[in-house]
Protein backbone atom coordinates (compact mmCIF):
# COMPACT_ATOMS: atom_id res chain seq x y z
CA UNK A 1 0.00 0.00 0.00
CA UNK A 2 0.93 3.52 -0.57
CA UNK A 3 0.39 6.06 2.09
CA UNK A 4 -2.90 7.88 2.52
CA UNK A 5 -1.43 10.60 0.72
CA UNK A 6 -1.46 9.44 -2.24
CA UNK A 7 -4.67 7.86 -2.08
CA UNK A 8 -6.17 11.13 -0.74
CA UNK A 9 -5.13 13.04 -3.65
CA UNK A 10 -5.94 10.30 -6.15
CA UNK A 11 -9.48 10.93 -4.63
CA UNK A 12 -9.03 14.58 -5.22
CA UNK A 13 -7.90 13.96 -8.56
CA UNK A 14 -11.19 11.94 -9.22
CA UNK A 15 -12.98 15.52 -7.70
CA UNK A 16 -11.28 17.89 -10.20
CA UNK A 17 -12.20 15.80 -13.06
CA UNK A 18 -15.29 15.54 -12.94
CA UNK A 19 -16.34 18.65 -11.20
CA UNK A 20 -14.47 19.99 -14.74
CA UNK A 21 -16.67 17.16 -16.71
CA UNK A 22 -19.59 19.02 -15.22
CA UNK A 23 -18.78 22.57 -16.44
CA UNK A 24 -17.32 23.82 -12.91
CA UNK A 25 -13.97 25.63 -12.66
CA UNK A 26 -11.48 26.16 -10.71
CA UNK A 27 -13.24 29.34 -9.17
CA UNK A 28 -16.14 26.67 -7.96
CA UNK A 29 -17.41 27.63 -4.87
CA UNK A 30 -14.99 25.39 -2.87
CA UNK A 31 -17.31 25.37 0.25
CA UNK A 32 -19.67 24.11 -0.80
CA UNK A 33 -18.38 21.38 -2.29
CA UNK A 34 -16.17 20.36 0.33
CA UNK A 35 -18.36 17.94 1.34
CA UNK A 36 -18.13 15.44 -1.70
CA UNK A 37 -14.29 15.88 -1.90
CA UNK A 38 -14.57 14.64 1.85
CA UNK A 39 -16.27 12.11 0.55
CA UNK A 40 -14.09 11.09 -2.43
CA UNK A 41 -11.01 11.41 -0.61
CA UNK A 42 -12.36 8.87 2.19
CA UNK A 43 -13.45 6.74 -0.59
CA UNK A 44 -10.16 6.71 -2.08
CA UNK A 45 -8.67 5.47 1.19
CA UNK A 46 -11.96 3.24 2.38
CA UNK A 47 -9.89 0.17 1.41
CA UNK A 48 -7.52 0.27 3.94
CA UNK A 49 -9.63 0.62 6.57
CA UNK A 50 -9.26 -3.52 6.24
CA UNK A 51 -6.26 -2.63 8.46
CA UNK A 52 -8.69 -1.81 11.65
CA UNK A 53 -11.30 -5.01 10.26
CA UNK A 54 -7.86 -7.05 11.11
CA UNK A 55 -7.20 -5.37 14.39
CA UNK A 56 -10.24 -6.05 15.88
CA UNK A 57 -11.01 -9.92 14.84
CA UNK A 58 -7.32 -11.32 14.51
CA UNK A 59 -5.68 -8.59 17.08
CA UNK A 60 -3.15 -7.68 14.42
CA UNK A 61 -3.02 -4.99 11.91
CA UNK A 62 -1.83 -6.92 8.63
CA UNK A 63 -3.92 -10.37 8.48
CA UNK A 64 -6.82 -9.10 6.91
CA UNK A 65 -5.02 -6.02 5.33
CA UNK A 66 -4.66 -6.39 0.88
CA UNK A 67 -8.03 -9.01 1.33
CA UNK A 68 -11.65 -8.74 0.16
CA UNK A 69 -11.74 -4.55 0.69
CA UNK A 70 -8.59 -4.55 -2.42
CA UNK A 71 -11.38 -5.94 -5.10
CA UNK A 72 -13.63 -4.65 -7.95
CA UNK A 73 -16.35 -6.35 -6.30
CA UNK A 74 -16.68 -4.35 -3.11
CA UNK A 75 -15.39 -1.29 -4.79
CA UNK A 76 -18.88 -1.69 -6.54
CA UNK A 77 -20.64 -2.55 -3.46
CA UNK A 78 -19.17 0.66 -1.38
CA UNK A 79 -19.45 3.02 -4.66
CA UNK A 80 -23.05 1.95 -5.32
CA UNK A 81 -23.78 2.41 -1.49
CA UNK A 82 -22.21 5.80 -1.36
CA UNK A 83 -24.26 6.67 -4.41
CA UNK A 84 -27.51 5.75 -3.10
CA UNK A 85 -26.78 7.48 0.38
CA UNK A 86 -24.40 10.26 -0.32
CA UNK A 87 -25.35 11.51 -4.16
CA UNK A 88 -22.98 14.28 -5.64
CA UNK A 89 -24.19 17.71 -6.01
CA UNK A 90 -22.24 17.65 -9.66
CA UNK A 91 -23.73 14.19 -11.11
CA UNK A 92 -27.60 14.10 -12.61
CA UNK A 93 -28.07 10.68 -11.73
CA UNK A 94 -27.40 7.29 -9.53
CA UNK A 95 -25.16 5.83 -12.35
CA UNK A 96 -23.32 9.02 -12.62
CA UNK A 97 -22.17 9.07 -8.59
CA UNK A 98 -21.78 5.41 -8.67
CA UNK A 99 -19.11 6.09 -11.81
CA UNK A 100 -17.54 8.46 -9.44
CA UNK A 101 -17.47 6.65 -6.24
CA UNK A 102 -16.51 3.76 -8.28
CA UNK A 103 -13.35 5.92 -9.94
CA UNK A 104 -11.85 7.44 -6.57
CA UNK A 105 -12.10 3.68 -5.20
CA UNK A 106 -10.84 2.17 -8.11
CA UNK A 107 -7.76 4.59 -7.61
CA UNK A 108 -6.57 3.11 -4.68
CA UNK A 109 -6.64 -0.52 -6.18
CA UNK A 110 -4.76 1.07 -9.05
CA UNK A 111 -2.25 2.95 -6.49
CA UNK A 112 -1.93 -0.02 -4.40
CA UNK A 113 -0.81 -2.49 -7.41
CA UNK A 114 1.90 -0.12 -8.62
CA UNK A 115 3.00 -0.23 -5.26
CA UNK A 116 6.41 -1.81 -4.02
CA UNK A 117 9.52 -1.86 -1.36
CA UNK A 118 11.37 0.19 -4.25
CA UNK A 119 10.57 2.19 -7.02
CA UNK A 120 11.06 1.08 -10.81
CA UNK A 121 10.72 -2.38 -12.31
CA UNK A 122 11.08 -4.61 -9.78
CA UNK A 123 8.54 -7.96 -8.76
CA UNK A 124 8.35 -6.76 -4.56
CA UNK A 125 5.00 -5.38 -4.35
CA UNK A 126 2.75 -7.55 -2.31
CA UNK A 127 -0.41 -7.67 -4.61
CA UNK A 128 -4.19 -7.82 -3.92
CA UNK A 129 -7.08 -10.11 -4.27
CA UNK A 130 -8.55 -7.62 -7.46
CA UNK A 131 -10.96 -10.18 -8.69
CA UNK A 132 -11.88 -11.86 -5.10
CA UNK A 133 -13.48 -14.18 -4.49
CA UNK A 134 -10.72 -15.78 -6.13
CA UNK A 135 -7.35 -15.50 -4.07
CA UNK A 136 -4.72 -14.91 -6.78
CA UNK A 137 -2.79 -11.76 -6.19
CA UNK A 138 -2.47 -9.32 -8.44
CA UNK A 139 0.71 -6.83 -8.51
CA UNK A 140 2.35 -4.92 -11.41
CA UNK A 141 6.10 -5.37 -11.88
CA UNK A 142 6.75 -1.82 -12.14
CA UNK A 143 6.51 0.18 -9.25
CA UNK A 144 5.72 3.91 -9.29
CA UNK A 145 5.07 4.48 -5.24
CA UNK A 146 7.00 3.03 -2.42
CA UNK A 147 5.32 0.74 0.44
CA UNK A 148 4.28 1.94 3.63
CA UNK A 149 5.88 -0.48 6.59
CA UNK A 150 2.64 -1.43 8.43
CA UNK A 151 4.45 -4.90 10.53
CA UNK A 152 3.23 -2.84 13.65
CA UNK A 153 2.50 0.76 14.89
CA UNK A 154 6.13 1.43 15.58
CA UNK A 155 6.61 0.90 11.69
CA UNK A 156 4.12 2.86 10.72
CA UNK A 157 4.93 5.77 12.69
CA UNK A 158 8.69 4.99 11.83
CA UNK A 159 10.88 7.74 9.50
CA UNK A 160 10.83 5.12 6.60
CA UNK A 161 6.78 6.17 6.50
CA UNK A 162 7.54 9.98 7.10
CA UNK A 163 9.86 9.96 4.32
CA UNK A 164 7.98 7.83 1.64
CA UNK A 165 5.04 10.13 2.79
CA UNK A 166 6.94 13.52 2.31
CA UNK A 167 7.94 12.41 -1.12
CA UNK A 168 4.35 11.61 -2.06
CA UNK A 169 2.80 15.17 -0.89
CA UNK A 170 5.90 16.80 -3.02
CA UNK A 171 5.03 15.08 -6.11
CA UNK A 172 1.32 14.81 -5.90
CA UNK A 173 1.14 18.16 -4.27
CA UNK A 174 3.00 19.30 -7.55
CA UNK A 175 0.88 17.85 -10.08
CA UNK A 176 -1.78 19.42 -8.33
CA UNK A 177 -0.91 23.35 -8.43
CA UNK A 178 0.15 22.11 -12.08
CA UNK A 179 -3.65 20.72 -13.00
CA UNK A 180 -5.11 24.23 -10.87
CA UNK A 181 -2.88 26.43 -12.57
CA UNK A 182 -2.84 25.03 -16.36
CA UNK A 183 -6.99 24.55 -15.93
CA UNK A 184 -7.26 28.44 -14.27
CA UNK A 185 -5.20 30.03 -17.45
CA UNK A 186 -7.64 27.77 -19.79
CA UNK A 187 -10.94 29.13 -18.06
CA UNK A 188 -9.21 32.48 -18.41
CA UNK A 189 -8.82 32.25 -22.31
CA UNK A 190 -11.84 30.75 -23.30
ZN1 LIG B 1 -4.62 -0.38 0.10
Amino acid sequence: MASPVAHSFAGFWTFLYFASEAGLGVRMNWRRLAPPIVLLVFVANVADLDFLLSLYYRGDLNTLHHGFTHSILVAAGVSFAFAAIFPLPFASRFSRSSLIYLTAYGSHLLIDLVTANRLGWNPSGSGIPLFWPLQQEWRSPLALFIGVQHKNFGAILGIENALSSLLELLVCGGITAILLLARSKYEQNS
